[in-house]
């Protein structure tokens, strides 16, 4: 395959002069990193290679199906490896605690679609303008002629979906679909993963939602719309802070708001922003730059220290800042 860009051949060539692998993805992790790590180790695997795959993090629930033999484990120190592939993966300290155990390796390969990507890796994979990581990995996968089974494909196309918002985010192109297509035809249980992924909350999720709806704000003529989860909020609800992801599309979803985000607690001192835009010309991800993070022009976050009021003020003031440069 002559056409296949020289950093997949260069991939693939590393992968195959190696025996020993961990497959890392960020902390937190969402339904991309945690398709993209588990079908990059079934893969491997596949191939006869020795690899394990590493979190930092607990699976959120809702992705538990992808991982029914427990492939994602906790790191352990003291392990060494021919290659370290980290999948979805802006900074390398998004690893948290995998990084320092993976330090012992000869090969780190970092594949990845956040603009933001520092490049930290040996080997450098990064394309911004694909929606997710699991359409990487898919098409590093096929160049490779490597196998999809039915489980990968699952794992696949889970990615694909969830980063794509269900194929509704700008960032969904005509090769996304063409992706996803190959996957269904390769035998991704679309009843399965819809039930799980989008059809199964639990109901501490829906208290959470009535305690964000009744205390959501809005701001800047309803151009801006942010609420607080407080622990005292997972707590009351039942909720934990994996089951999160999405939550921030309500407020999102709403036609004047361009842009959302919300604040959530982590220490008394320490706040976590996700910021979702709605418009091409305000980038959340500059934004989340300002305070040390990263994402994507659409979706971005950090982790900010500070007392909770003066963060907001400044990170309500920053996305301010950023709406009237876009006019
Ligand atoms: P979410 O709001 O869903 O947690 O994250 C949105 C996007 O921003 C994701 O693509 C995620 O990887 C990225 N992101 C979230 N938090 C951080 C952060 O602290 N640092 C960096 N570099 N990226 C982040
Ligand atoms: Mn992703």
């Amino acid at each position: 395959m002559s056409s296949q860009p020289r950093i997949v051949r260069k991939l693939l060539e590393t992968i195959r002069e190696h025996q020993t692998f961990c497959v890392v993805g960020h902390m937190r992790p969402d339904g991309d990193c945690i398709g993209s790590q588990l079908a990059m180790t079934l893969a491997l695997r596949n191939e006869g290679k020795e690899a394990v795959c590493w979190n930092q993090d607990p699976l959120p629930q809702k992705y538990r199906f992808l991982d029914p033999e427990r492939v994602i484990e906790s790191p352990k120190r003291g392990k060494a490896f021919d290659c370290v592939i980290a999948t979805d993966a802006a900074t390398f300290d998004r690893l948290g605690t995998v990084a320092d155990c993976v330090q012992d390796r000869k090969v780190l390969l970092n594949i990845d679609h956040h603009e933001s990507n520092t490049r930290y890796g040996d080997v450098n994979w990064v394309s911004s303008r694909s929606p997710s990581t699991a359409e990487l990995v898919y098409r590093l996968l096929r160049a490779g002629r490597f196998a999809i089974t039915k489980p990968m494909a699952d794992c696949l196309f889970t990615g694909v979906s969830t980063d794509t918002g269900s194929f509704q985010y700008p960032t969904t192109r005509p090769s996304t679909y063409h992706v996803a297509g190959d996957l269904v035809a390769r035998g991704a249980n679309l009843a399965l993963i819809c039930d799980e992924v989008y059809q199964s909350y639990p109901l501490s999720r829906a208290r959470l939602l009535k305690h964000i709806y009744s205390t959501f704000r809005l701001t800047d003529d309803d151009r801006i719309a942010y609420f607080w989860l407080k622990k005292a909020d997972f707590a009351r609800t039942g909720a934990e802070s994996a089951d999160t992801e999405g939550l921030i599309d309500h407020i999102r979803d709403i036609e004047p708001v361009i842009v959302a985000c919300v604040f959530e607690e982590l220490d008394p001192e320490r706040t976590r922003i996700s910021l979702r835009s709605k418009s091409h010309l305000v980038n959340v991800s500059s934004i989340a730059s300002e305070f040390g993070g990263g994402g994507h022009s659409a979706a971005a976050g950090a982790t900010i220290p500070g007392k909770p009021l003066s963060v907001q003020r400044r990170v309500v003031a920053a996305i301010r800042r950023a709406l009237h440069h876009s006019h």
